[in-house]
């Protein structure tokens, strides 16, 4: 039996994807569907892109809701994966343009290879993943994944990232990435706010070590995203004391994709009156 989620009124989900990159709903289809749990807004959050974000505010000024211009940035860190998001920042900053066209490219080639590895054992092809990609959108592993669900390997997106494509199987490939400590100076040069995703995430395999997120905020973190569907509740009691020691901003998010990942909207969110501290920290008026 499906349990409802309990939403209200106040609450934000910070953590959206779109078709943008590797969600399944159009930035319009997300907004109707916060609206329709009774969020009083969302930010979208696409993978290394902002271009839903035109879409996203349309849709949500008409529906009445708060919409946070956002993006998540894949980057590496000393050797670590690290998912920064970036909030209220302006998505015609030329060098933020210039940077995630970059890292689009980058993840291109990077999928690319990937296939390249699978098609050794799997009767898989770039066009057949490419050709159910909307152009101009960010790819990633989940695209590939569907082509291998179309092919009938896997039932779904999960059981391929279990499968196939988890990131110490044969057929992985890493791509270039931002350094984080960049991307934060850079998410600050957009103007924006930047805020460390899923940091006690279960595919870390290990929390972020408290010593790396103090380097972090040392060089401008704003926040850290400590209520996360895939968090290990373990990690996150440590992380949440640094964090106030550290002055971070603590939010919460669903990581939505659409159909494509078991995260619910509104699973987790963050609460309006945060939500409007960080648009005046952005010195961005909310409508
Ligand atoms: P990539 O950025 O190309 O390495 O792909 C990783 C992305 O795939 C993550 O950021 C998630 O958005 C998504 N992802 C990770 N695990 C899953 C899963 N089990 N099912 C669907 N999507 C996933
Ligand atoms: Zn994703
Ligand atoms: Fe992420
Ligand atoms: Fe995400």
């Amino acid at each position: 039996m499906e349990r409802a989620v309990h939403v209200h009124t106040d609450r934000v989900d910070l953590h959206t994807h779109s078709l943008f990159s590797d969600g399944t709903l159009t930035p319009t289809q997300l907004v109707a569907e916060a609206a329709a749990l009774g969020l009083a807004g969302l930010a979208l959050t696409d993978h290394d892109t902002m271009d839903g974000v035109d879409e996203a505010r349309a849709a949500a000024t008409a529906a009445g809701m708060l919409l946070v211009p956002g993006i998540e940035i894949t980057t590496s860190f000393r050797g670590l994966s690290v998912h920064l998001l970036g909030y209220f920042l302006d998505p015609a900053h030329e060098r933020l343009r210039e940077l995630s066209a970059w890292q689009r490219r980058e993840r291109d080639v990077r999928a690319r290879e990937m296939v390249r590895l699978l098609g050794a054992d799997f009767s898989i092809s770039w066009d057949a993943v490419a050709a159910h990609i909307p152009p101009g959108s960010t790819v990633g592993r989940p695209h590939i994944a569907d082509a291998l669900v179309r092919l009938g390997v896997y039932p779904d997106r999960s059981a391929a990232f279990a499968g196939a494509l988890q990131s110490n199987g044969k057929y992985y490939v890493a791509h270039e990435a931002l350094d984080t400590v960049a991307a934060i100076a850079l998410i600050r040069a957009a103007g924006g706010l930047p805020v460390l995703a899923h940091p006690a995430a279960q595919r870390q395999r290990r929390p972020i070590p408290l010593d790396r997120l103090a380097l972090l905020a040392e060089r401008g973190l704003y926040g850290v995203e400590l209520d996360h569907p895939e968090h290990v509740a373990a990690w996150v009691p440590p992380l949440r004391q640094a964090a106030r020691t550290l002055g971070l901003v603590v939010t919460g998010a669903s990581d939505y994709h659409g159909a494509g990942k078991p995260n619910r909207l509104g699973a987790c969110t963050t609460d309006l009156a945060v939500v409007q501290q960080m648009a005046r920290d952005a010195n961005t008026p909310l409508p």
